[in-house]
């Protein structure tokens, strides 16, 4: 999901709406915006569908009045069951005795079955399906007064993964958690305006300056035009998502003081000196493949070109919910360009192999037009287990890595060459010259190592093993 927040200019929510739409690739299912205003209090809407299709409207803009506001665009993950209610959809809001806070969460909370069963033994009475609506429930439950710590209380009692944004009537607050799973950056427009949003690319569309991230474990509170930053949390090494530099994050976003699109490029670069291969062309699987095949390109000499082309309309195929349009989406969404593949040896190069719908697709497609060879090149390790921390992974047993080797995977997708770049080399690719430390993982990795550096509490009740 995407998260993001405005206080201190007017019509806060026109600039939300910005924001949000440039957060699009973190949730396409649905987007809300919460504002403030003096005169009229709490205001929000929320709608199934992008950003653009919604939050353009005059007629809607106009019933989100404020100089502070905060949104959120949803990808339903783990937890969700079967397709987004508009109920489910962020921010929440909730009134409490000194007033009332909305919430939009980006991550996932590994005890929220627990949580919620416990809240609603002591009366709560929940809304939604989300895990995210167990924080507001554990706020009005808080014996604090303010909002800021209520909302401390309450997240002292959550596991998991969340990037939060929130607001009362006076303040926006950020909070990341004590591993900084996912990403939260706080910026800064004009003189008054302060800013929080999931990535840096949502403070360039609306010209704000970056300052910093919020740190994992961090709480910012922001209120008359100044910041002030707590640190609710007993410290812990931070686990930053590393599949945010692979896939997740935009290209144009810095995560931890480098580009994303230099990160890429270098997977790529570090994935030709590791599993080299003759060919004759370079192409991306567009557009999460591109930047690492630039790298690759370069690195190997062999020359780069466009040998798919990705439809500009349709979203990201991961993201469609259902299996039927999962399989149906590449072909709506990737085609080849004939004229350049036939008769050539070609690497492709993508982000990932999940369930491996989209290699067997594109290989067919490719071999169709006139390839001479297909060699996959992919700019991660295999994903052999789930994401619990706000990545739709599928269950562990539609994950072909699970199951197959590097070689048996080859072979199921019939391709000439199948390689993934090794933990280390994208460890490296990411600034760690000395690759992964075993002892202390610099980053979460959980989808590839299995190493889960938070226990996914839910998942085991539920069966699931490490
Ligand atoms: P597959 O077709 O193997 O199931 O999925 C791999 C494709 O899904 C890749 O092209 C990748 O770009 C895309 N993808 C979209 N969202 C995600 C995600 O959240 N996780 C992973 N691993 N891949 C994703
Ligand atoms: Fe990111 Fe993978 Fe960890 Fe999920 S399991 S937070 S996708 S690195
Ligand atoms: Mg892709």
């Amino acid at each position: 999901c995407g998260v993001f927040g405005v206080i201190g200019v007017t019509d806060a929510a026109n600039f939300v709406a910005l924001g949000l739409h440039a957060l699009q690739h973190r949730g396409q299912e649905a987007g809300g915006i919460v504002s403030h205003d003096p005169e009229s209090g709490f205001n929000s809407a929320r709608r199934f569908g992008y950003v653009r299709d919604n939050f353009t409207k005059q007629s809607l803009m106009e019933t989100l009045p404020g100089s502070l506001a905060i949104g959120h665009v949803r990808y339903s993950t783990a937890g969700s069951k079967g397709a987004t209610q508009i109920r489910d959809v962020q921010p929440f809001f909730g009134e409490f005795s000194m007033g009332g806070a909305a919430i939009a969460h980006n991550g996932n909370i590994t005890n929220a079955d627990a949580l919620r069963r416990e809240l609603i033994e002591r009366g709560s009475i929940f809304q939604s399906s989300s895990d995210s609506e167990c924080i507001i429930h554990l706020m009005a439950r808080s014996l604090q007064r303010k909002v800021p710590e209520r909302m401390m209380d309450a997240l002292r009692r959550v596991e998991g993964a969340f990037s939060i944004v929130a607001m009362t009537r006076t303040k926006l607050i950020g909070v990341r958690d004590p591993l900084g799973v996912r990403p939260l950056v706080i910026g800064r427009l004009g003189e008054d305006g302060w800013i929080l949003s999931s990535e840096t690319c949502a403070l360039d569309i609306i010209g704000a300056e970056y300052i910093r991230e919020v740190e994992p474990g961090e709480m910012v509170v922001i209120e008359h035009g100044k910041l002030n930053s707590m640190r609710p949390f007993v410290p812990q090494q931070s686990r930053f998502c590393i599949f945010e530099h692979v896939y997740f994050s935009r290209p144009d976003s810095i995560l931890g003081g480098r580009s994303v699109y230099e990160t890429r490029r270098q997977i790529g670069v570090e994935l030709a000196r590791e599993a080299p291969v003759d060919a004759d062309l370079v192409c991306p699987v567009p557009d999460s493949g591109t930047p690492a095949a630039i790298g690759y390109a370069h690195e190997s000499g062999i020359p780069y070109g466009m040998g798919i082309i990705r439809n500009q309309y349709m979203g990201r195929t991961f993201i469609e919910p259902t299996e039927q349009i999962r399989n149906m989406g590449v072909r709506l969404k990737l085609n080849v360009n004939r004229a350049l593949i036939r008769g050539k040896r070609v690497i492709l190069v993508d982000d990932s192999v999940v369930r491996g719908t989209t290699s067997r697709k594109i290989k067919e497609m490719i071999l169709d037009a006139g390839a001479a060879e297909v060699h996959f090149r992919i700019a991660s390790p295999p994903t052999a287990w789930p994401c619990f921390y706000g990545v739709d992974t599928p269950q562990r047993d539609k994950l072909l890595a699970a199951t197959m080797s590097e070689d048996e995977m080859r072979d199921y997708l019939q391709v000439d060459s199948l390689r993934f770049i090794s933990l280390d080399g994208l460890y490296r690719a990411v600034g760690e010259a000395e690759g992964r430390n075993p002892k202390c993982p610099q980053y979460c990795d959980a989808c590839f190592s299995g190493e889960y550096p938070i226990e996914p509490a839910d998942m085991i009740e539920k069966g699931f093993e490490m």
